[in-house]
């Protein structure tokens, strides 16, 4: 079990299977958010929080959504603006205890250019 939470507590994640690995992304936001994501179908996420303490970033291609804690700060996850069942959605997990994530695979995408896989 994978549970992560925002600093002020009031965004909230746990997902019950580890990641196949974990997605530092050099795009233009994701750089600048530092997010370390877990890729996963929206029915693996349970995710907890009030709808008004985020705040959702669209850019780009409009496909998926950055959410943040309104009074923390925090990136905590993206939603696919895809809003099938099971759609793929992110966790950033530096929202976990360190503790808890040590291990896991850490791949680098190139969100920046070539959209693929660096390693
Ligand atoms: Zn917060």
């Amino acid at each position: 079990m994978f549970d992560g939470t925002c600093h002020c507590g009031a965004v909230r994640f746990s997902v019950s299977e580890a990641p196949q690995w974990l997605t530092r992304c050099n795009c233009s936001s994701c750089r600048r958010r530092g997010g370390l994501w877990a890729h996963f179908g929206s029915d693996k996420i349970s995710l907890t929080f009030e709808p008004d303490v985020v705040i959702r970033y669209i850019w780009g291609d409009k496909t998926l959504a950055n959410v943040f804690c309104k009074t923390c700060g925090c990136t905590t996850h993206w939603e696919n603006l895809d809003t099938t069942p099971g759609a793929r959605m992110g966790l950033n997990f530096n929202m976990c205890e360190p503790k808890a994530i040590e291990g896991l695979r850490i791949r680098h995408f190139d969100g920046a250019d070539t959209w693929e896989y660096l390693d």
